[in-house]
């Protein structure tokens, strides 16, 4: 099934793909080409999926189910203490993967694979930690105990942005709660699911506990699994518009859901900001992934005293950034995922310099083989172009022009989205002021990364529902039991 010639040199061949995992036991197959997305060649074929496959992996996680959520807390701790081991000690083949299937950059991925891993000894410690409540009704009369139970069987949907952390990010809270769980990976980047479940079964992970599945016929799959009474938990890192039809799927068996959605990040620059931290914090909220991150900054608003700086500078550090290869070790900006990616950023950047908007670096698709888009700036953008309303998902940033605060918070909020903001000022008042007048569920104050397996990741609006990481993560796989008690 591998085409293990295309990996030498790259990755250890005893992660490649071994096909479907369900039960404990690994099924190989075909009909999912994987691609390089830096030459555009075909790198392997996974497995495709049929509904009955996934029923398979349904009746796998129920069969672990009773025993998984007897274990101890601690020994489910162990157990992802290890993988988390396991991951540091294989970060280097997990991150050649990651570059190889996904295009981005080996330093990003490096770095990806250290905060996966992070969500499992993060969840390692959680596991021995679950609270429960205990309170006296107001009258003083009788007692009200909490219990947190395991939800049940939970679906995970993962993107091909961060294969590992959006996967170990549900994964870790899911077992430490004491759920079995079914992942299904995007069809572009299912080497890195896989390689870490071989891992996981390293650590101890016990058959059917955790199942993975690729298909490239996800809408059936997932509602036939949904409509399974046994399955109580969808949680879903993606788009918006398929997390919307999801929401309408699991509405049918009332099944739980966590979403994890798209974004339309501002990043909002003060004329007292510091101008070298505002810009290495831009370069970082923009380009990490090459720009295919869900916190991304989308759109820059920058006030008119620093904003010619701002650009120049911008222009300057986007500009002399290098592209190639995610896995040649030079790169700085990998290929997009896909064609299509490429193409929607295109018609972006043109919509926008059609209407006025300029190019300062960057600014057209580049020709020959692997899918390329320049690092791009544009300045003089309309604040009602379609690249001010879409995800960019790319290299590419917009930066308008604004005066009053006022202003730039009621353009951050022009965006049926709400994931993350940025904000830079040396008034530390008036960043947290327009922080909190900014609708998203995170932001950055000064900084230009946000994401850490011990804070609430997640989104306001149409960026999703529900929290993952931090001390509540654990609770979007868990059930409060009240139990009424006379003692
Ligand atoms: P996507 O097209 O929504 O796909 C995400 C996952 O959903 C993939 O596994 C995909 O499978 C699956 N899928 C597609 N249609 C489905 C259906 N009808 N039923 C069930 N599953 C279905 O998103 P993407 O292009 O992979 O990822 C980019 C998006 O994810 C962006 O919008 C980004 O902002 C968002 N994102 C959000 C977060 C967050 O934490 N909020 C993090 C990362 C990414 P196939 O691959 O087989 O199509």
């Amino acid at each position: 099934m591998t085409n293990d010639t295309a990996f030498t040199g790259y990755a250890d061949p005893s992660l490649h793909a071994k096909g479907l995992y369900i039960a404990g036991k690994w099924e190989a197959g075909t009909g999912i080409p994987v691609t390089d997305p830096s030459s555009g060649k075909t790198l392997v074929e996974v497995p495709d999926a049929s509904i009955e496959d996934a029923m398979r992996a349904v009746d796998a996680a129920e069969a672990a189910a009773a025993d998984w959520r007897e274990t101890s807390p601690r020994e489910r701790s162990e157990i992802l203490r290890r993988w988390f081991t396991l991951m540091s000690e294989h970060a280097e083949e997990l991150a050649l993967l990651i570059s190889l299937e996904n295009g981005k950059a080996l330093a990003d991925a490096r770095g990806e694979v250290t905060y996966a891993a992070e969500f499992f000894r993060w969840y390692a410690e959680e596991a021995t930690r679950i609270g429960g409540e205990f309170r006296h009704t107001p009258s003083g009369a009788h007692n009200i105990l909490v219990d947190h139970e395991p939800i049940g069987i939970a679906v995970l949907i993962t993107p091909w942005n961060f294969p590992a952390a959006m996967a170990t990010r549900k994964i870790g809270p899911a077992l430490a709660a004491g759920c079995t769980v079914i992942l299904k990976p995007a069809s572009e980047t299912p080497l890195t699911a896989y390689a870490m479940a071989r891992l996981g079964e390293e650590a101890g992970v016990p058959p059917g506990v955790v199942n993975v599945l690729t298909t490239t016929n996800p809408g059936p799959v997932t509602s036939a699994m949904l409509a399974d009474p046994r399955v109580r938990k969808l949680s879903f890192t993606g788009s918006t518009g398929v997390g919307r039809t999801l929401l309408a799927e699991a509405a049918k068996t009332v099944v739980y859901c966590s979403m994890e959605l798209g974004g339309n990040a501002p990043f909002v620059v003060f004329d007292d900001a510091d101008l070298s931290a505002a810009l290495d914090g831009a370069m970082v909220a923009k380009m990490r992934n090459g720009g295919e991150a869900c916190t991304a900054a989308n759109r820059f608003y920058v006030q008119s005293g620093i904003h010619d700086a701002f650009v120049k500078g911008l222009t300057e550090r986007m500009s002399g950034l290098k592209l190639g290869a995610g896995y040649d070790p030079d790169t700085q900006c990998g290929p997009m995922i896909t064609t299509k990616a490429v193409d929607k950023i295109d018609r972006l950047v043109s919509e926008a310099t059609s209407r006025g908007a300029r190019a300062t670096t960057g600014g057209a698709p580049l020709d020959g083989s692997g899918y390329y888009y320049p690092p791009t700036v544009l300045e003089n953008v309309p604040t009602d172009a379609a690249l001010a309303h879409e995800e960019i998902f790319g290299p590419v940033a917009a930066i308008y022009r604004f005066d009053t605060e006022e202003e730039a918070i009621r353009l951050a909020n022009d965006t049926e989205y709400g994931l993350a903001a940025y904000v830079y000022s040396r008034d530390i008042m008036q960043a947290m002021r327009v922080g909190r007048g900014i609708e998203t569920g995170m932001v950055g104050i000064n900084r230009g990364l946000m994401s850490d397996p011990a804070a609430p990741f997640g989104g306001a609006k149409q960026s999703g529902q529900g929290r993952e990481g931090g001390v509540t993560g654990i609770l979007e796989f868990m059930e409060p039991k009240y139990f009424a008690v006379e003692f």
